[in-house]
């Protein structure tokens, strides 16, 4: 069997920062091992040198891939309530410029050290540029309806995208609400009914989605307007957002919340709390993630998170891009950087586990992705000019 062992300043596991180990992989990138440099078997003329950190590829734990052709269209620091009219009323375009611009980020996210994503998709665009690339997908088919008489209605298209998806290609995928102030009671049961499975959903991104849900203000009563959605049957609910969603968190085994830029010091002991209690389908890891998209935070306008409150919550955390509609690109090292620009202290290695090991359990994909344990083939990236205290200079680059 043909082998490549490859040394570099450092190596990365996933979780660990290690110094003189050579990995031993197939010629296909399978990862056989990582062994201590000058073991038997790791001569010096068969190891391929580099300079610069060796690391498992990353996840992007939250994207939109077919937003991609929405790039630049919508001007930064509108808000949240005009960024998402925007992308309701103009994401319409012609079929071919949709395949063009999502086929292009798919192949930079690839370029860019991404093994796999969590897509979120409203269509089947795209669907046959996915199951063609490199990349790992695991499918998030969202569902938004916020009026209650519509819930059966409005999962219906969801459901038979799902099963399109896996006829045609197959691979995981789940449908999942879109956000607190888009789905009714009766829809978000409905998801729950349809048995454990990795779910995902918008949570806390603006002060606006705070407003709406906890006292039916704000300007998300604009977008109500401007969509033609009445709004009578709804009261909110004294605990806004925790209280609409406390049964779906109830019944989800994994919930990945994506954004959190709103998430308080009593929602994290709230959720705390629920992550003790078990629930069907619940695997032995944590039941809710924290995803980071700070990019797309700050493209929009929003805060960026209150990130050590959840580092320190004990509850995991993975990153994401969001969509080209809200970033520049899809580069989960550029979302690394902007963590650490805010928040010193974060470490290198503490934030490339989050976009590797910790993202790959968010997704379901550990046995495979995010770490070099034997037997998985998690992409391998070669990391030049970081070090422990920052990664602001650093570039990625894919060995294998
Ligand atoms: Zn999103």
């Amino acid at each position: 069997m043909a082998y490549r062992k490859l040394q570099a300043d450092a190596l990365f596991d996933g979780s660990t920062l290690h110094h003189n180990k050579v990995l031993v992989t197939t010629a296909n990138g399978t990862i056989i091992d990582v062994v201590e440099a000058g073991a038997s078997g790791t001569h010096n003329d068969d190891v391929e040198h580099h300079s610069g950190w060796l690391c498992p590829g990353f996840v992007n734990a939250h994207c939109h891939t077919e937003l991609s052709h929405m790039q630049g269209s919508i001007p930064a620091g509108t808000g949240m309530v005009p960024f998402l009219q925007q992308v309701v009323l103009g994401r319409a375009a012609p079929q071919q410029a949709i395949q063009h611009s999502m086929a292009l980020a798919v192949a930079a996210m690839y370029k860019n050290g991404i093994q796999a994503v969590g897509d979120v998709c409203n269509t089947n665009n795209g669907f046959a540029i996915k199951a063609a690339s490199p990349l790992h997908f695991h499918h998030f088919f969202e569902v938004s309806g916020f009026v209650p008489a519509t819930a059966h209605q409005r999962l219906q298209p969801l459901l038979q995208l799902q099963q399109q998806w896996a006829q045609q290609h197959g691979g995981p995928s789940s449908v999942v609400p879109h956000a607190p102030y888009s789905v009714s009671q009766p829809l978000l049961q409905l998801l729950a009914q349809l048995g454990p499975a990795i779910s995902t959903i918008h949570h806390m991104e603006s002060a606006a989605e705070m407003a709406f849900m906890a006292h039916k203000t704000g300007p998300m009563l604009g977008l109500f307007e401007a969509l033609g959605i009445p709004l009578h049957f709804f009261e909110p609910l004294e605990q806004g957002v925790a209280g609409w969603l406390k049964p779906y968190f109830e019944s989800t085994p994994q919930l990945v919340l994506v954004h959190n830029c709103h998430t308080s010091e009593e929602h994290v002991e709230f959720l705390q709390a629920l992550n003790q209690q078990s629930v069907q389908g619940a695997s032995a890891g944590a039941r809710f993630y924290w995803c980071l998209c700070p990019n797309a935070n700050l493209y929009i306008g929003n805060p960026l998170p209150n990130v050590p409150l959840l580092a320190a919550s004990g509850l995991p955390i993975c990153v994401g891009t969001d969509s080209l509609a809200s970033n520049q690109q899809l580069c989960i090292l550029f979302e690394l950087q902007t963590l650490q620009a805010q928040y010193a202290h974060l470490s290198t290695t503490q934030l490339l586990q989050w976009a590797t090991l910790t993202g790959a359990m968010a997704l379901g994909l550990q046995q495979q992705l995010g770490s070099f344990a034997p037997g998985k083939k998690p992409g391998i990236l070669l990391l030049q000019g970081l070090n422990a205290l920052t990664l602001q200079q650093g570039r990625v680059q894919r060995l294998a």
